[in-house]
């Protein structure tokens, strides 16, 4: 059986030592063996790293752009192939992998302007022939923790920007779904990339705590849960790193009475069930204002979600696909009986769904749940899966509070007519990512991606704008060439 290693100072090695399965999800057998790098392997991996970084920041960014132009292309060139590793361990159907791969590259495409990004600010004559100008420079080795659920496509907002910015970089992917971002990466040798610049370590704890604890790892982005994302900023802030956490989140869409309710429930059915569910914006809670409202979206939903099929990755006729894992299949239906048991209505249920073929597979179908109240278990928790809950409120502005008091802040989106009410839910919803009329508002990759409240920890937002902060530093250079023959006297005065 393959064992799925690590790419190290521009060599694959898959050293001796433990080792944990891959899943195909649809078929529920295990496919692969992930190796777990030791402490040993991932020094070697940022001694690689930090060997590479003095000349990786010398390298002009035009000449560092030109590897990402290459890239680029190689990952489109790819793209079926890439789209198959993902389906085959995460479970996503095609279309839905072509559209993480499409987003990661995007992100791509936004370090190629690296020459525009790293100009730097200059001021002539901010004192007598003195100029100054301020520099973004490199941090040095930086390390990425990315979780299964975008296997290509969070890794890609991370390293094509660090990289970009002249640092060098250690990625640890998620254990459960490694085939794809241990190729993707392969790419970036192949489109120029000097060895030992970007480095893949595959592994568990051992090896996220040895990143975490190194002290010639200069910064950590995390992507994950919550729990983890929390453990992750507060051992890397503590040992001197710069810290960006991304954790999980409960996307909240308030519906309207005026909203176009054919409109949200197409746009609900991508959001709540695409990918499964497994999206950290996936909607996954639709807040209905008013009871007609309410028995409308039900019904229309329930109509709508008759002929959704979940099935295996292979069929590009299915609209999702499994689960990642047993686990997950077990803690999706538990929500699923728990939000029943305290008195929700399960309208569309999706425990056990047949999938002709695959048996073993890790199945959830399409669920939804009215009546839901904030106080149940279901509602609190994340439940990644694809299940719709839906509370009934009377007011706007109680849509507003109970999203405002989640301890999630990721993602929101309003449905209305209501251009007034759009605005004020936009000005003052307490959450990072809002959407009037759009399910899944991810933004741009010139934009930037991050949540508020626990779905982010740490300062600034990952990919766009302020990954070009996140990693770099600025030194400002205050400079003085005097004329031939000008001497300053000596001054013991504050220089001003
Ligand atoms: P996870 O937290 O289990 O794993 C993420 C990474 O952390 C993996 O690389 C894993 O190996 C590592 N890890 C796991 N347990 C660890 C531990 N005890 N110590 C050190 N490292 C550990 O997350 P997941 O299940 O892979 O991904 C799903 C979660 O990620 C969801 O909560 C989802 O909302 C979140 N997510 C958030 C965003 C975002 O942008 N906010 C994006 C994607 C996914």
């Amino acid at each position: 059986m393959t064992t799925v290693g690590h790419l190290i100072n521009g060599e694959s090695s898959t050293p001796e030592g433990r080792t944990q399965d891959v899943f195909n999800p649809s078929t529920g057998e295990v496919s692969k063996q992930v190796a777990l790098a030791s402490k040993a392997t991932v020094e070697e991996a940022i001694a690689a790293a930090e060997a590479a970084f003095p000349a990786w920041r010398n390298t002009p960014p035009a000449k560092r752009a030109r590897v990402m132009f290459k890239f680029k292309q190689l990952l489109e060139d790819n793209s079926d192939k890439i789209c198959e590793m993902i389906g085959e361990e995460h479970g996503k159907i095609a279309h839905d992998a072509a559209g993480e791969l499409i987003r990661g590259i995007e992100n791509v495409e936004f370090a190629c302007y690296a020459p525009q990004l790293l100009k730097g600010e200059h001021s002539k004559n901010v004192g007598p022939e003195i100029d100054s100008w301020s520099e973004m420079q490199p941090l040095g080795v930086v390390a990425g923790i990315t979780p299964f659920n975008f296997p290509a496509m969070v890794p890609l907002w991370m390293y094509p920007a660090a990289i970009v910015c002249g640092n060098c970089f250690v990625l640890k992917p998620s254990e459960r779904d490694p085939t794809s971002t241990l190729f993707i990466a392969s790419l970036l040798l192949e489109a120029g990339l000097p060895a030992g610049v970007m480095n893949v370590v595959n592994g568990d704890k051992e090896a996220v705590d040895t990143l975490l604890e190194d002290k010639r790892v200069k910064a950590v982005s995390f992507v994950g849960s919550t729990a983890i994302a929390e453990y992750i900023y507060a051992t890397a802030t503590k040992n001197g790193k710069r810290c960006q956490a991304l954790g999980g989140a409960k996307n909240h869409a308030i519906i309207m009475p005026d909203a176009d309710m054919d409109n949200a429930v197409n746009q609900l059915l991508g959001a709540a069930f695409g990918s499964s569910g497994e999206r950290c914006m996936a909607l996954s809670v639709a807040v209905a204002v008013g009871d007609a409202a309410a028995d409308t979206l039900v019904a229309k939903m329930k109509e709508a979600m008759k002929p959704l099929k979940v099935g295996a990755h292979s069929d590009s006729s299915n609209d999702f696909g499994p689960v990642i894992t047993k686990a997950a299949q077990n803690k999706v239906n538990g929500c699923i009986d728990s939000a029943e048991a305290q008195g929700a209505t399960v309208v569309v249920d999706g425990r056990n769904p047949s999938v002709a073929g695959f048996d073993n597979g890790f199945f959830v179908g399409a669920t939804l749940i009215d009546n839901v109240t904030p106080d149940m278990d279901s509602y609190k928790e994340e439940i990644f899966g694809p299940v719709l809950q839906v509370v009934r409120v009377e007011t706007m502005q109680e849509a507003m509070d109970l999203i405002d008091a989640h301890e999630y802040g990721n993602g929101t989106c309003i449905f209305t007519r209501d251009g007034e009410a759009a605005r004020y839910f936009t000005d003052n919803i307490q959450v990072g990512m809002v959407g009037v009329n759009i399910p899944l508002p991810v933004p741009v990759s010139y934009h930037s991606f991050g949540g508020w409240k626990r779905s982010l920890f740490g300062d600034l937002s990952a990919y766009g704008p302020d990954a070009i902060k996140f990693y770099t530093r600025r030194k400002t250079v205050t400079q003085r060439w005097p004329s031939a023959g000008v001497r300053e006297g000596v001054s013991f005065a504050f220089p001003s």
